[in-house]
């Protein structure tokens, strides 16, 4: 059991960045509003992620880090699950590489807090503490020489993590996260954001001020393909290639197809030196896309890619032309 879930680690998380991914998204799947992130040296000596969503009971918590518990997993066909999480692998697979700590509460119940050190349960106590959930994860793969050298500065780390976060907190602008290193405030957003304001926290003022919003949509049979957001004007002057975010339905995506159509709608205007800074919203019909390509579930297969790709290359056009670029 102990070696299935370092083996299932190596899928679900190989890096810090991958780790706090799985649990600002089981934040996020708790229905939290607030979700607070403390990094240590980029994430290898600790990641701590506090939320006040529903929480877990003693029994819940037990349950969380066996293998393929998951509590998400609805009756219905897999490409219907409208939670991030649906596989339960990613705690026990932490727990099996890293010193894992989590103390949860349900509102009106008896807080509880168990560590798991490598595998193995060396804490299991009542715990005080508001309700909702709080998760540290201490020495990630220190114990696991294989893993541990694969992993990078705590400066490139802690890029990946903040990057991480950033990209979650975009496709969630109603949700405030806010994120630590080693003591230092990296980022702050409140909760109840529009989507505009939340481009505009995420990304800087000088590129909000000049965007351009997008707002395009195309019916099909069984609904409609929406895509809204906002582009950066062409001449913006910063190579700063990370900023451009997709969100499908409410998550993250790093796809290839969605970025090519991203340079194919700049191409004509865009310097091959310069990026554009973009955040899509793409939302399609359920089972127009399927999420369930991978673990780390940051790529996407659409039914129809060309369609897609058709849309997005229209849709920033059209806005970069009503706008006169
Ligand atoms: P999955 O997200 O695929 O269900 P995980 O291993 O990520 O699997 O989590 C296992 C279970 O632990 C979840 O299904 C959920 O019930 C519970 N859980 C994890 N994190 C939280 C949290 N922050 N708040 C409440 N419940 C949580
Ligand atoms: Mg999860």
């Amino acid at each position: 059991e102990h070696l299935v879930n370092r083996i299932a680690a190596g899928e679900v998380v190989e890096r810090p960045a991958s780790a706090l991914k799985e649990l600002v998204e089981n934040s996020i799947d708790a229905g939290a509003t607030r979700i607070a992130v403390g990094l240590g040296e980029g994430g290898l000596a600790r990641i701590e992620v506090a939320d006040d969503g529903g929480g877990m009971t003693r029994a819940d918590m037990a349950l969380a880090l066996e293998r393929h518990a998951t509590s998400k997993l609805p009756d219905e066909a897999i490409e219907s699950v409208s939670t991030l999480g649906f596989r339960g692998e990613a705690l026990p697979s932490i727990a099996s590489v890293a010193r894992l700590t989590i103390e949860s509460r349900v509102a009106g119940a008896e807080g509880w807090a168990r560590t798991v050190d490598n595998g193995e349960v060396v804490r299991d106590a009542p715990a005080a503490l508001p309700p909702g959930t709080r998760i540290v994860v201490e020495q990630l793969f220190a114990r696991v020489p294989a893993r541990r050298k694969f992993l990078r500065s705590a400066r490139a780390e802690y890029g990946a993590c903040l990057d991480a976060v950033r990209r979650l907190a975009m496709a969630r602008p109603d949700i405030g996260f806010s994120v630590e290193h080693d003591g230092r405030r990296a980022l702050q957003v409140a909760g109840g954001q529009d989507r505009p304001t939340r481009v505009a926290a995420l990304t800087d003022r000088a590129f909000a001020d000049n965007a351009v919003p997008i707002d395009f949509d195309r019916a099909i049979d069984s609904g409609a393909y929406v895509l809204g957001g906002v582009a950066s004007v062409p001449t913006y002057n910063r190579g700063i290639a990370d900023h451009q975010y997709l969100v499908v339905n409410g998550r993250p995506v790093k796809d290839r197809l969605l970025m090519g159509a991203i340079r194919g709608a700049y191409a004509e205007m865009l310097p091959r030196d310069r990026h554009a800074v973009v955040a899509l919203f793409l939302d399609v019909p359920m089972g127009e896309v399927d999420i369930n390509v991978h673990p780390a579930k940051t790529e996407v297969r659409f039914r129809d890619p060309q369609l897609v790709r058709g849309l997005i290359v229209s849709g920033l056009r059209r806005a970069l032309d009503e706008a006169g670029l």
